[in-house]
């Protein structure tokens, strides 16, 4: 029988189709419920466990997760492992990261706990070292190093602490939409000019799945990293460096350099450049409607919703000043202009009338839209349309639309 394929979002990637990686069971929370009794751990509520891979980038997670509620945000998710292995393992991690800092250094670690990692590091290389962990014990300094009981938020914590390196262990497996820490960190960094690494570990399933380890599969473990979903993820946030494993291959942990590629970087220039231009057009736009207001023209507005709502309301046509709408579109007739409130009207309830000013915030269709003025005996003594910032006669004017 082949494999069916399941509807998914994947985490990591994006990916909506995985498939299954066993059949689906309905279990109780596994770390987080702390039953008193018998009988209160016999009638635990049960959880849906529906493990699928995703079939772009291998991750395995629980596409029918949902957070349980506030208890489960407010007990640790760490199980501490204090075996003679594991404490191999770290003190591995720290000769390997030490390689990477410069004299002095500065390294965010975000989820730390009680900041052990870091105060390790910090006695081979004295610097900066500051921890975030909301539910960390206690806020301040613990020893050599700083802890802040908040989430790192990549976009103002990067700017404020320039590090060198931001450690993220067994944080990455229990957040929803992973990529999004991590390509804000590497925004961050871009935008801030650093050279900043990231070191990030996870479990790794692969030992698991490869000999069918039903145990690892449990509520709270929702995101279960292979090494090529892992892969996948760090790369969201800059150029890998490398991946290995320790800890018997359980533990999958990679280095990077944070940044965003090249062309991102010179789009969001673009946008900035942008922006600030169109922050001009307002003022532009602005003074010119008021002189037509100083200068009594009688204006009428051609178009009441979509584009023609936005601009009114990007431009301040408020109601007092600028009363007149018409549409051509009968269905729109007798409504009103979202946010500024003009009726309305149908363009025959204007025939042989003579206006100062048709005003087209349809830029892309004064063609049409004066051909059907003419046709229906709206007579005016010009059109106008907004063009790089200013209201411009599109029959004196250069524009792409006539
Ligand atoms: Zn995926």
């Amino acid at each position: 029988m082949s494999p069916q394929p399941v509807p998914c979002h994947c985490p990591v990637c994006g990916g909506a189709v995985g498939f299954s990686v066993l059949p689906p069971v309905a279990h109780p929370l596994a770390i987080l419920a702390w039953p008193d009794t018998e009988r209160d751990a016999r009638s635990l509520p049960r959880l849906p466990l529906s493990f699928v891979q995703c079939t772009r980038c291998s991750h395995v997670f629980n596409h029918e997760f949902v957070y349980p509620g506030e208890e489960y945000a407010d007990n640790s998710m760490r199980m501490y492992n204090s075996g003679v292995s594991w404490r191999g393992h770290l003190s591995d991690l720290r000769e390997q990261l030490l390689a990477h800092l410069p004299s002095n250094p500065t390294v965010v670690e975000i989820g730390c706990g009680s900041g052990e990692f870091l105060q390790g590091l910090c006695e081979h290389r004295p610097g900066r070292y500051i921890g975030f962990d909301p539910q960390a014990r206690e806020e301040g300094a613990i020893g050599t190093v700083e802890i802040r009981q908040c989430l790192f938020s990549p976009l103002e914590h990067i700017s404020e602490l320039k590090p060198n390196l931001i450690v993220i262990r067994h944080v990455l497996e229990h957040l929803l939409d992973p990529f999004v820490l991590l390509e804000r960190m590497a925004w961050a960094a871009s935008l801030e000019g650093l050279d900043c690494k990231l070191f990030a570990e996870v479990p790794c399933i692969d030992v698991a799945l490869r000999h069918g380890r039903l145990a690892d599969f449990y509520y709270e473990h929702y995101s279960q990293f292979t090494t090529r979903s892992f892969e996948y993820l760090i790369r969201r946030a800059g150029k890998l460096m490398s991946v290995a494993h320790g800890y018997g291959d359980e533990v999958v942990f990679g280095l990077a350099t944070l940044g965003v590629p090249a062309e991102q970087l010179e789009s969001a220039v673009w946008t900035d450049v942008s922006l600030a231009r169109v922050s001009g057009f307002r003022i532009k736009v602005a003074a010119q409607l008021d002189a037509m207001v100083d200068a009594r023209k009688r204006v009428v507005i051609w178009g009441g919703v979509g584009k023609a709502a936005s601009f009114m309301n990007y431009y301040g046509l408020d109601a007092e000043r600028f009363p007149l709408v018409v549409d051509s579109d009968m269905r729109k007739v007798g409504s009103h202009v979202p946010g500024t409130g003009q009726l309305i009207q149908s363009i025959g309830a204007l025939k042989d009338e003579c206006f100062d000013v048709l005003l087209i915030p349809a830029n892309w269709r004064v063609r049409d839209v004066m051909q059907e003025a003419e046709r229906l005996g709206v007579r005016f003594a010009v059109a106008l349309i907004e063009h790089e910032g200013e209201l411009v006669d599109p029959l004196n004017v250069r524009t792409p639309y006539l």
